[in-house]
């Protein structure tokens, strides 16, 4: 514990002295789904007690009027060992995410391995631009059959060493052929790893590209996961299609979950294969004007048709915000018990001032607007979609809980005033902090004080499954 905690030390009354105390608050009890009034001990980078009674500790962190919540988890992101991402994250609550989508940085990888990172950072293994591009497929063609032996081959390296899933980005690589989805799903499932996936088209189109992942997954047994449901088919009214898909795979018995986002705009550079041609159709007639610059000399401009395509020329990098995601699709999946919330931050360049909000403000989106404001679902049961629900997916046991031997991922925050203030770059600051969070622990040090970053810049750990 390097904390800097505030206020007395309580009175010695139970065995062995903890290294900090978080007393008065209300607990939020993500397995026996309730809040209570408990007292949480942490000892170095583990949750030592939960208790109603005193905790003789070093430092107190008085939580009254606050509720102590298990750290965040980032179920799907682009942070990857970006810093600046994570202290977006961290601020907002965020204590672990998993990324690996687009890329797997070695360098980033050994980095965090050996210096350790603001928050717990994991990686998937990304089938469409790590596994086939080391395998030599490197244009928009199916893999030879040897080349997808070889693609499993590395596949089973990587979840070897740590992996947490096999990911699919179809949409970028629509090239991919099912023998490549099914021989790899085979490998997941060999390790009992989810399969995480982008279908082939958003909208309206994505409805039928669902088949080809439902027979994976009855032909090889592996789970699947259904990445940023909202980005993908919170558009031009697929939403329920989409759902009532996967309720029935569910209901015969497939393992499919999902995760879904909080903003009505996707967020990805405009020089990717999302924009080819056709893309106006794909998402309900959207046009250039549609386009939210988010980085670069024009950000905070829409485009228009001459602007979208020198940008897609010239500036392939730049970071654009989509406007195509139906507002009723965002509310529709909170309510299901098998979709996560996830920021799929940072898809891009991102820097200050640069980027889209869910970087900053998802969750306390989540749990300002939706739980207390429009009261779309219960406070419990939003802490579980962003904590124990998607620590469980990825298998990870020592963190999504508040309960002695955990890991002291935590937040603490006050449920009558969180709130997201980031936004958009045309009306406000995609990286603005949001209000209400006091406090987030990660591995037992205070990474974040009110808005402000500590010195516990290492706090976090590569994961490894
Ligand atoms: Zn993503």
């Amino acid at each position: 514990m390097r904390g800097n905690a505030t206020g007395p030390a309580a009175p010695a009354k139970e065995e062995g002295r903890c290294d900090l105390a978080i007393v008065n608050g209300k607990v939020a009890d993500v397995i026996g789904n309730r809040i209570s009034q408990k007292n949480v001990g942490i000892r170095g980078d583990k949750i030592c007690c939960v208790t109603s009674g005193e905790i003789d500790a070093s430092a107190v962190i008085d939580a009254a009027g606050l509720l102590v919540s298990p750290g965040f988890v980032d179920f799907h992101s682009h942070v990857d060992g970006n810093p600046y991402s994570a202290e977006c994250l961290v601020r907002q609550g965020g204590t672990t995410t998993i990324g690996g989508e687009r890329n797997l940085n070695s360098h980033v990888f050994r980095r965090i391995e050996q210096d350790g990172f603001l928050i717990n950072q994991g990686f998937s293994i990304s089938h469409s631009f790590v596994l086939r591009n080391a395998v030599g497929v490197s244009d928009n063609r199916p893999a030879t059959e040897q080349e997808i032996r070889a693609m499993a081959d590395l596949a089973a390296r990587f979840l070897d060493h740590g992996a947490f899933g096999i990911c699919f980005g179809l949409e970028l690589i629509p090239g991919t052929s099912f023998e490549e989805i099914l021989k790899l799903s085979a490998v997941a499932k060999s390790y009992e790893r989810p399969i995480l996936v982008h279908l082939r088209k958003d909208g309206w189109e994505a409805l039928s590209c669902f088949d080809e992942i439902l027979q994976a997954a009855a032909l090889t047994g592996v789970s699947v996961q259904i990445l940023q449901l909202l980005y993908m088919v919170g558009i031009g009214g697929a939403m329920s299609g989409a759902l009532d898909i996967i309720e029935k795979a569910r209901a015969e018995g497939l393992d499919i979950t999902a995760d879904s986002g909080l903003y009505n705009a996707f967020s990805v550079c405009i020089g990717t294969g999302v924009f080819d041609k056709g893309w106006e159709k794909e998402y309900s007639g959207a046009s250039a004007q549609d386009i939210l610059i988010s980085s670069g000399v024009h950000v905070g401009e829409y485009c228009n048709e001459e602007m979208f395509q020198h940008l897609r020329e010239s500036y392939p990098e730049t970071l654009v915000s989509a406007f195509v995601c139906d507002k009723d699709a965002i509310e529709m999946p909170l309510k299901k018990d098998y979709v996560y919330i996830s920021t799929n931050a940072a898809d891009g360049p991102h820097y200050m001032n640069v980027g889209a909000p869910e970087v900053s403000g998802a969750f306390p989106r989540l749990l300002g607007r939706h739980v207390r404001e429009r009261k779309n679902l219960p406070l419990i049961e939003a802490i579980k979609k962003i904590t124990i629900l998607p620590a469980r997916r990825y298998g990870l046991t020592q963190i999504g809980s508040i309960e002695t031997g955990q890991n002291a991922d935590i937040v603490i925050f006050n449920p009558d005033t969180i709130i997201d203030k980031a936004d958009f770059p045309d009306r406000g600051r995609p990286d603005a902090p949001p209000e209400g969070i006091e406090y987030v622990l990660v591995n037992g040090d205070i990474v974040v004080k009110g808005t402000e970053l500590t010195e516990n810049r290492h706090s976090g750990r590569l994961l490894k499954k």
